[in-house]
């Protein structure tokens, strides 16, 4: 007979997930009810309130897609874009290259606006293939790029798709809960997040939002949407039913529940707070890696504090290192992803894995496997 798994206890520092906290563990335990019971469905407009302040906005459609962050942003892909349109995509990293992908199965036409791995989005460049493409439908980008450890400058290109009349459609995967985001404030129309990033619960949903100007895009489509699961005017009817709410799919009750508690956990802190965690922890980490002489990917003025792209140093097998930080440390960081790979270790500060505690231990594992 197979006996039951027990994983161990590691300490997670690479792009996600973070590790989850006890409180969110023990909420997943509880007992699983059914999805349209009335105390569910209280427990499903609290969420949707916990989410509307995390994203920092009033959007009426803003729930969690039962799925990971990819389905997140395929969601508003297919919601939004219809076959002809015109699409201009950001690529500063792997994440950029999905959303071109999405476009593309979209039937749609995408225009690409490339910089380098380790650099932010060019907004002068974004300015210029809006110009060249007056009729596009969505600017999309990502705000904060895991792959590389980037932060793109959102409140300017939101502001850019809005002067020329498209919508902006941004992956937060990364960012919520970690750094800045102002879903309202920015003009955000189309935004997806992940339950295993900066929030710190489990990996399986997607927080999403969209504006009414998305909502009227939506309503308007010629065509219907390719995907039935993801299509939002199915699933509004069971999140947003008021008092008759419809048999969409059986939402996984408990993954909900982590989510609910993560989202207290996050507004007991305070939004500000956490984001000044992410920060501290950040240059907690810096200044270790300095002084073991390990640099950064990043310019400084781009780095994001939840995900710290560093270079391997000269000389270090990269995942033979990685692979002693887990076995003899329990320590998981990230390898490079795409043309990084070999070149970069990401080392995650998400959530619940953004303490100084974690900053110290990795940084005395390195010391130790380094040999410094
Ligand atoms: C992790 C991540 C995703 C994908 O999320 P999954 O939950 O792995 O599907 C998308 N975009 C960014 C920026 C990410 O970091």
């Amino acid at each position: 007979m197979t006996a039951s798994f027990h994983p161990p206890q590691r300490l997670l520092l690479g792009p996600g997930p973070s590790n989850v906290p006890e409180r969110v563990l023990a909420a997943l335990a509880r007992p699983t009810i059914g999805h349209l019971d009335p105390l569910f469905v209280g427990m499903m407009d609290e969420l949707k309130a916990l989410m509307r302040r995390a994203f920092r906005t009033q959007n009426a459609l803003t729930i969690p897609v039962s799925a990971p962050g990819s389905a997140g942003m395929e969601t508003c892909f297919v919601n939004l874009i219809e076959p002809g349109d015109t699409v201009i995509v950001c690529r500063n990293g792997v994440f950029g290259g999905r959303m071109r992908e999405n476009v593309i199965r979209c039937g749609a036409n995408a225009v690409m606006v490339d910089d380098d791995f380790g650099r932010p989005v060019d907004p002068a460049k974004v300015e210029a293939a809006l110009k060249a493409n007056p009729g596009a439908k969505a600017l999309a980008f990502v705000h904060a790029e895991t792959s590389t450890g980037v932060e793109s400058d959102a409140a300017t290109l939101c502001k850019l798709a809005r002067d020329h009349g498209a919508l902006a459609i941004v992956d937060a995967v990364t960012s919520l809960g970690g750094i800045r985001l102002e879903v309202d404030e920015w003009g955000i129309d189309a935004i997806y997040s992940g339950s295993q990033k900066c929030l710190s619960a489990p990996p399986g949903l997607s927080p999403l939002s969209f504006s009414q100007r998305a909502v009227d895009t939506l309503k308007a489509r010629k065509t219907p949407v390719q995907s039935w699961f993801l299509d939002l005017s199915l699933v509004m009817a069971y999140w947003q039913g008021e008092g008759a709410r419809s048999y969409h799919h059986t939402a996984p009750i408990n993954m909900l529940y982590g989510l609910h508690e993560s989202l207290v956990m996050l507004e007991e802190e305070g939004l500000e707070a956490a984001w000044a965690r992410h920060r501290a922890n950040h240059l907690r980490l810096r200044a270790g890696l300095e002084a073991l002489g390990i640099d950064f990917l990043v310019d400084e003025a781009h780095r994001l504090p939840q995900l710290n792209a560093v270079r391997i140093p000269e000389g270090i097998e990269d995942a033979p290192t990685r692979r002693r930080l887990l076995d003899e440390f329990n320590i998981e960081i990230g390898a490079g992803l795409g043309p990084l790979a070999g070149k970069v270790w990401r080392i995650g500060l998400m959530g619940a894995s953004s303490t100084p505690e974690s900053v110290d231990r990795v940084l005395a594992a390195l010391k130790s496997v380094l040999g410094r």
